[in-house]
């Protein structure tokens, strides 16, 4: 017999997660509704759905982005949304052919639709490439490039909100990614609201979610893949800031929880401090950027 202490606090079947605030142990299918459950609430609360949406996920076939999509594929109908998946090619050999798969293959058992665009069709030349001989800036490269190959995929499809996978973990991450580079002005933009004409309101309905969460929900509902690691990701700061910040949070739980509130006050007093600074359109390309040329196009030398 399974001890009280193991047991669901819901019913009495054995508890396969403890959650801390509040304090709770959950069997599986209390699990599964409560990560949904708190999803639901945070995407009503930051009213990041309107009735006649059509929102793009920016789908990698990587965990996050699965439990992204097997989420809103649950709840967008009742809240009178469209849905649509995008999948975005570097072109990383040894790594994107499986995950693209994953995509493809999710996306079909769903009945979603799926649009896939390539750095190859978009920039002339797919990651690999580029990264000849600059292989340490990976991630930095490929983030501009990345975010210029959702604008385009969000223009392709027509969709009104663009819907990313960033967990707990990734937000709490960047916010002391731009306090360890002195990016004050990262640290205060606010992209779900967009730029009327170019870019779409950005949502991240799964920054409640930590990574623990994420992994507990895929493999509770048998959606749990074990998938390659992108051969550029141990370059990052980021990878670093991942290792001291999972120390943190296991010795001071609530660490994650309390960098998001110390950034929302920021953008708070930002907000009410100055108004936004006002973008131009890049000489080259014609996207939006703060200066006479995007970033977009200095990274590719045009
Ligand atoms: Fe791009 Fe870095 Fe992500 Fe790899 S880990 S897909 S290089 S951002």
């Amino acid at each position: 017999m399974t001890p009280v202490e193991n047991l669901c606090s819901l019913c009495n079947e054995p508890a396969v997660v403890r959650l801390v605030e509040p304090e709770r142990r959950l069997c599986a299918a209390h699990f599964i509704e409560d990560a949904g459950a708190r999803v639901l609430a945070a995407m009503e609360r930051e009213r990041m759905i309107s009735p006649g949406d059509r929102v793009a996920v920016g789908l990698s076939g990587g965990k996050d982005s699965t439990a992204l999509l097997l989420l809103l594929h649950r709840f967008l109908p009742a809240l009178g949304a469209g849905l649509v998946a995008i999948t975005v090619d570097e072109g990383i050999a040894g790594y994107r052919e499986e995950t693209l798969r994953a995509a493809r293959d999710l996306t079909g058992e769903l009945g979603v639709e799926h649009v896939i665009v390539t750095f190859a069709d978009l920039f002339g030349e797919d990651l690999d490439t580029i990264l000849v001989g600059r292989e340490a800036q990976g991630c930095t490269v490929c983030g501009v490039l990345r975010r210029r190959a959702l604008a385009e995929a969000v223009k392709r499809v027509g969709a009104t909100k663009l819907a990313t996978g960033h967990n707990l973990d990734d937000e709490a991450q960047s916010v002391l990614m731009n306090v360890l580079r002195g990016d004050l002005p990262r640290l205060r933009q606010d992209t779900s609201t967009g730029q009327p004409g170019h870019f779409v309101p950005r949502i991240k309905p799964l920054a409640v979610l930590s990574e623990k969460e994420i992994v507990t929900y895929l493999l509770l509902r048998g959606y749990f893949r074990d998938l390659p690691e992108c051969p550029y990701a141990g370059t990052a700061l980021r990878s670093e800031v991942r290792t001291m910040l999972a120390g943190l949070e296991h010795r001071r739980p609530g660490t994650m929880v309390r960098l998001m509130q110390f950034r929302d006050g920021v953008r708070e007093s930002a907000r009410s401090a100055e108004p936004a600074k006002a973008l131009s359109t890049c000489r080259i390309c014609g996207e939006l950027t703060s200066g006479e040329v995007c970033q977009v196009c200095r990274l590719l030398d045009r």
